[in-house]
């Protein structure tokens, strides 16, 4: 019989519970045993493990969060902090680990597949910044919480005549607000993949009002800058009531969408057959409608290399103003 364990780690996501669950519930279908490992890396080393069975992740694949709960826990970085963790899994009698988490998480599954301990990773972010994977768990269910905000700002913002610039997560990565700009008609799209010109939109916004536009919505990514310091600078160039909205963690929480579920439990089950099949220090990802996987060293090589998909960007340009 094996033993596997999973921990989340870093910021959570909706859909990681459902990714747990469908990690379980596999391990056990195959005859061999699961071990949760609560608030992450921190509660690796600490030695928060317990083994799950079926019952224990019931109820839990349309929750929001991580019923293991996560932590940072910057020991880890160091040798110091991966050798409590490695102990705490020999203790236990562990022999493989899945990783949930962004590009930090993925760090400290490298640093143990090179110490030797077999682990795979999941890509579970909200900001869908991974290399290797079109789609993160949690992204979808981020974007339509922020669709569901814009559609309210749009209400009021047409009653005022006024612009709103709606603050989004995603880290360096511009994909929420693509994906959210798209979707809710957003005129203004403003990402850290690509420049913005201030005079460009000012006057576009102009033109918008001239023709008789009551309202203009803005979507900032926050890797470009803090919404405050975007309608400072728009204020500045005259009489656009701009208002500030940031959505900030209500974007992390709610309930998995459709794609989040399905996503999170392919990933779960596909990361539980690579353990299966010998594999570790790879991740999980998926690619058109390919499920692949990728070595972890390689995704991280990648570093900034994910790629947003910019074309989002210029279709909004032309149908949205
Ligand atoms: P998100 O993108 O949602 O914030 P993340 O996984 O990138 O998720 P981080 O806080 O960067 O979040 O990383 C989570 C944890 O992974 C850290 O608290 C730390 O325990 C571990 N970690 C991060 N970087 C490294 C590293 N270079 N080496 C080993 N472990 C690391």
């Amino acid at each position: 019989v094996k033993r596997i364990g999973v921990l989340t780690s870093g910021g959570d996501a909706p859909g990681m519970n459902a990714a747990i669950r469908a990690i379980a519930r596999k391990v056990i279908f195959d005859g061999n045993e699961i071990y949760g490992i609560r608030n992450g890396y921190k509660g690796l080393a600490e030695g928060e493990i317990k083994q799950l069975s079926i019952n224990d992740v019931s109820d839990t694949l349309s929750k929001g969060g991580t019923m293991l709960y996560t932590a940072r826990y910057p020991e880890f970085k160091e040798k110091a902090g991966q050798e409590k963790a490695i102990a705490q899994l020999e203790r236990f009698g562990i022999d493989s680990l899945i990783v949930i988490g962004g590009d930090g998480s993925y760090h400290g599954a490298e640093a143990l597949s090179k110490a030797g301990f077999p682990t795979v990773g999941i890509p579970g972010t909200i900001d869908n910044d991974i290399p290797g994977t079109d789609f993160t768990i949690g992204f979808d269910t981020a974007c339509n919480t922020a669709l569901d905000a814009v559609d309210k700002l749009r209400d009021t913002a047409t009653s005022h005549m006024r612009t709103f610039i709606v603050e989004v997560m995603g880290r360096d990565a511009g994909d929420i607000a693509l994906w959210t700009g798209l979707g809710s008609g957003a005129e203004q799209i403003i990402v850290p993949e690509a420049e913005f010109d201030m005079d460009k939109i000012v006057s576009e916004i102009d033109t918008g009002r001239d023709r008789g536009k009551k309202h203009t919505i803005i979507i900032l990514a926050e890797g470009v800058m803090r919404g405050a310091e975007f309608e400072e600078k728009l204020n500045a160039r005259g009489d656009y009531h701009a208002r500030v909205t940031v959505l900030g963690h209500v974007q992390r929480g709610g309930s998995p969408s459709a794609r989040d579920r399905v996503l999170a439990s392919v990933f779960g089950y596909t990361a539980v057959e690579l353990l299966n099949q010998g594999k570790s220090g790879v991740c999980v990802g998926i690619q058109g409608k390919d499920i692949v996987y990728n070595e972890l060293t390689d995704v991280l090589a990648g570093g900034s290399n994910h790629q947003s998909y910019m074309s989002l960007y210029d279709i909004n340009k032309e149908i949205s103003y």
